[in-house]
């Protein structure tokens, strides 16, 4: 027990004992415990190892301490509480309790507003557009295409060229390196600070689209404008991305898909059909219909909607697989 702790040197027992208006007089010996119905005085005063001053211990087992610990015990409150009240005088007491409500607003207050930031670049757009293409084997017209709806952006992030899947929202900016090299040596994605990352992106771009296609991962996202490009009606069509297989959106959340064809994309490994089956569930009711395509499905052997893009036949297989559900 900490007996440095607070402003004032701590009070004695005795002092306590009488502060409390407890019955008898604080002495080595036995008293009536304050603490349970005591027919026979259970509660033992006796002096400390270096008899500096009195403890106390109830027999029966409402506890033992030192004045502090009586203080709480009586008052019901912590000896953390105990400490404040009997060390403190009471405009401290005041200005302790002032200062903790600030400090407990103010984080609120951070948690509600804080938006995630990127340092966007507007500069050199087409060859950024060109590179990422060429890194991620996404036709061109496909990555121009998710630059102009606003959900895909280009800029630094620690000094080094980035890429990021974002929206209007600004509630979620997912960055990687334009380089294809991993961050810090160590993941392929990172999620800028203060982003809700669960809040799939695209969500208020999709108004008007009579098609979502839902994506899992930033490369998915936009591989799918690479999809959408290649539509007879480009503009009956909107991609969100959810940015991970284990974003489980509510119900609520996927709102704005009231009345519209989803199609999901899922990743052919378990993880990603299990995303697909969690939001397939959450889209039931909601949605018009919804259909699930499984890269693997499509065509064997492939893992993703990005990786389905790349290949030479992809497109065309996806195109007429669209057609097939009557999507396309
Ligand atoms: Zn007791």
């Amino acid at each position: 027990m900490d007996n440095t702790q607070g402003k004032k040197p701590l009070p004695s027992l005795e002092f306590i004992w009488s502060h409390l208006n407890l019955e008898g007089t604080v002495q080595v010996g036995m008293l009536k415990c304050p603490c349970h119905e005591d027919k026979n005085a259970s509660l033992s005063i006796f002096e400390s190892r270096d008899r500096s001053r009195l403890l106390w211990k109830c027999h029966a087992g409402c506890g033992g301490g030192d004045s502090v610990d009586l203080y709480a015990m009586v008052k019901g409150c912590s000896r953390k509480a105990a400490l404040r009240i009997l060390t403190l005088t009471p405009k401290e007491i005041v200005d302790d309790f002032t200062a903790h409500i600030v400090r407990k607003s103010k984080e609120a207050l951070r948690d509600d507003t804080r938006k995630p930031t990127f340092q966007f670049s507007l500069i050199g757009i087409d060859e950024r557009i060109a590179q990422l293409a060429e890194l991620r084997k996404i036709p061109q017209e496909g990555v121009a295409l998710a630059y102009r709806r606003g959900l895909l952006g280009f800029g630094s992030h620690e000094g080094y060229a980035a890429w990021v899947v974002h929206d209007s929202s600004g509630l979620n900016i997912q960055a990687r390196r334009l380089s294809g090299h991993l961050w810090w040596g160590k993941s392929k994605s990172h999620t800028m600070r203060h982003s809700k990352a669960s809040l799939p992106v695209g969500l208020r771009e999709c108004y008007l689209a009579k098609v979502v296609h839902i994506t899992e991962g930033a490369p998915d996202l936009i591989a799918a404008h690479a999809v959408i490009a290649g539509m007879a009606t480009p503009e009956d069509h909107s991609a969100i991305g959810l940015l991970g297989a284990s974003m489980h959106p509510s119900k609520a959340v996927f709102g704005p898909l009231e009345g519209k064809d989803v199609v999901i994309w899922a990743h052919s490994d378990s993880a990603g059909k299990k995303a697909a089956d969690a939001w397939t569930k959450s889209l039931f009711g909601l949605a018009r219909s919804v259909v699930v395509l499984a890269a693997e499905d499509v065509l064997p052997g492939h893992k993703d909607l990005n990786d389905l893009v790349a290949s030479q036949t992809g497109m065309r297989v996806i195109l007429s697989k669209l057609k097939e559900v009557g999507h396309a």
